[in-house]
């Protein structure tokens, strides 16, 4: 079947066929983590969507928005080899045209950690995310692991505002040294790279202790020793769900997030742990 491009809701509506669609949305510059999403799509669905666009809204001013890679040929390439049914490619100028008023709000759960030093990112992650919505008209969507914050704030979406769509998570994809993929990693210098396993290395040495108190502690000791390279904006273990830090009597599943700069590239990621009751 022949990759269809769609840039707006007619080529959509057209290119629609019977049974279940998919959405994947992504802002490009494809890698295997994003290929990962896809082929979960696939399983599931008749029909893939896949979404890129690099989504203005979701950047503050200080941001990377001009400078994020746009590799579209190559996400086309990508697409085709993983049986993408159709590329969604919208214009800057037609999801937002001039005279916009209404948005998204991520509410309290959008202005803590990642959003604490990204503020509005959320609202502008949600709000695209409902327009592709709407626009695709998906069953299910899947979206990473990777993003924990985003996820857990799309799934709320689904909840409170009852949009009839299933979502799904995927893990995250690393290299095999233990860095997560990331379309931002092409940034950095070999010796930012260097630097930057310090995220994967400080989360796995947190996630083998059992206490909460010991899991920061331990992870925080292994950014430390990271030296000035390494910016931290913050190591967080919260409720999955909430995103809100947990307590020392916490019991279930948990996130350790931790975000980061390595020279000018901002870096995030996490892992999911289990604190058992001892
Ligand atoms: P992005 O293009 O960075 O906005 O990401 C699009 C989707 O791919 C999001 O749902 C991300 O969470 C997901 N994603 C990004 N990096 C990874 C990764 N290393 N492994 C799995 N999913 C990822």
């Amino acid at each position: 079947m022949e990759l269809i491009v769609a840039r707006n809701r007619e080529d959509l509506v057209k290119a629609r066929r019977g049974g279940d669609v998919a959405l994947v949305p992504t802002m490009g510059a494809l890698h295997e983590g994003h290929r990962s999403l896809i082929r979960q799509a696939r399983v599931r669905a008749d029909q893939v969507v896949v979404s890129v666009f690099v989504n203005p809204l979701q950047f503050s001013p200080n941001e990377d928005f001009s400078r994020y890679p746009r590799t579209f040929d190559a996400d086309l390439d990508v697409c085709r080899a993983e049986g993408v049914d159709v590329v969604f490619h919208p214009a800057v100028e037609d999801m937002y045209p001039p005279g916009r008023q209404v948005s998204v709000s991520a509410g309290e759960m959008g202005n803590i950690v990642e959003g604490a030093f990204r503020p509005g990112h959320f609202d502008g992650v949600l709000t695209v995310v409902l327009k592709l919505f709407n626009l695709v008209r998906p069953d299910l969507a899947v979206f990473g692991q990777k993003d924990a914050q985003q996820l857990a704030l799309i799934r709320r979406m689904v909840a409170d505002l009852d949009l009839p769509i299933e979502i799904l998570g995927g893990p995250t994809v690393r290299e095999p040294d233990g860095l997560a993929l990331s379309s931002r990693n092409r940034y950095l210098s070999e010796s930012d790279r260097r630097v930057a396993l310090t995220l994967s290395r400080a989360l796995r040495a947190g996630a083998a202790q059992f206490d909460p108190s010991q899991i920061r502690a331990t992870a925080q000791d292994v950014l430390d020793a990271a030296g000035p390279e390494l910016d931290l904006d913050y190591l967080a273990l919260v409720d999955p769900a909430t995103f809100r830090e947990v307590g020392e009597s916490y019991e279930g599943t948990a996130v350790l997030a931790v975000a980061a700069r390595v020279g000018d590239t901002r870096l995030i990621d996490n892992v999911t742990l289990t604190l058992n009751p001892h």
